[in-house]
């Protein structure tokens, strides 16, 4: 039994260590300080692209915040930390948009508010964790701003933001807004080998060297996905393929369907200005190549303009109609003589 003990508590402290990225280990020392020198600051904001590992650093930071150990890590023994790991700390609030593709409400802000006007459970902090803070509607905003703006000790608001340009600035200004690191490209693939093997980096580069992202793409599959989506530049460039038959095909996965033909193009692009060291599809070099010859500058450029749009519609959720969406992509790839 002691060796079992002895074993799963190694599994813990690894799984533990694990969690702090090492492009996270600076920004790590001086959350570390905060909690070690009495200087938590009543509202925090992380900010960075998708799938550079936001929310697992926000979630470690609660979890330290919150735990009853004096240490460089969440303990993950104290009554706090196992409390914690099941999902069940009565004084961690975790809001999220309810449904996805919805706003977070101002009702799930009314009762944390309520929530967080009443003392803790556990005689420590209370730790609030919004993701996305972009997500919130103005009404959700406007309640959360007064709990921001009357901070009480011991409590301590988290919030996450992908495009931290979307938060509300009322909001903004009252938070301590720290811009995390990206991780630089050796980093991110040393650690990605170690979960995807030789694979790595071409997850990583596919993924925009976000590691995360690369992860997620790597659990999905997205390989194949990308693939199809060089398939369809090449067959609906020659005609082999219906632009619109192509179009209800590509109904799944959407945003990052078209994220692939951004990246793709811009490689088109890359290569034909022999700019060949930073290429997300670098495994795909000489098909590209073969594309680029037979598309002009012009066009490119004007096709990428056409995908920022499109990716904006879906990103921003408007309802827009997928199907009319692509085909409008395929068929301005399809033919030359809307560049004027
Ligand atoms: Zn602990």
């Amino acid at each position: 039994l002691l060796h079992f003990l002895n074993r799963s508590e190694r599994t813990i402290r690894e799984k533990t260590v694990d969690i702090i990225f090492p492009w996270f280990k600076k920004i790590w020392q001086q959350l570390l300080h905060y909690k070690q020198d009495h200087l938590v600051p009543s509202a925090i904001l992380f900010s960075g692209p998708s799938g550079m590992g936001k929310l697992t650093l926000a979630k470690e930071f609660a979890k330290l915040i919150l735990c009853k150990a004096d240490s460089n890590r969440p303990c993950a023994s104290c009554r706090s930390c196992v409390l914690f790991e099941a999902n069940t700390h009565p004084d961690f609030y975790f809001i999220y948009p309810e449904e996805k593709n919805t706003a977070i409400k101002i009702d799930q802000i009314r009762e944390l508010t309520d929530a967080l006007a009443q003392t803790s459970s556990l005689g420590g902090y209370q730790v609030a964790l919004i993701s996305l803070a972009e997500e919130m509607n103005k009404s959700a905003a406007n309640a959360l701003l007064k709990t921001l703006e009357e901070p009480r000790g011991n409590v301590l608001i988290i919030l996450i933001s992908n495009q931290p340009s979307m938060v509300t600035a009322t909001i903004l200004s009252r938070c301590q807004h720290i811009k995390l690191p990206l991780a630089n490209k050796n980093e991110a693939s040393e650690w990605l080998n170690t979960k995807l093997g030789t694979q790595g980096l071409t997850f990583l580069r596919i993924a925009d060297n976000l590691p995360l992202k690369a992860l997620s793409y790597a659990e999905q599959g997205m390989l194949p996905l990308r693939d199809s989506m060089l398939f369809y530049l090449q067959a609906i460039r020659e005609g082999t393929v219906d632009p619109i038959q192509a179009a209800a095909d590509c109904l799944n996965h959407p945003l990052e369907r078209l994220q692939f033909l951004m990246t793709l193009v811009l490689d088109i692009i890359r290569i034909k200005f022999s700019v060949n060291d930073h290429l997300n599809h670098c495994d795909q070099l000489m098909p590209l190549k073969e594309l680029g010859c037979s598309v002009s500058f012009p066009k490119l450029f004007k096709f990428l303009e056409e995908l920022v749009q499109a990716i904006e519609m879906v990103m921003k959720r408007s309802n827009a109609n997928l199907q009319l969406l692509m085909e409008k992509i395929f068929i301005y790839w399809r033919y030359d003589n809307e560049v004027s």
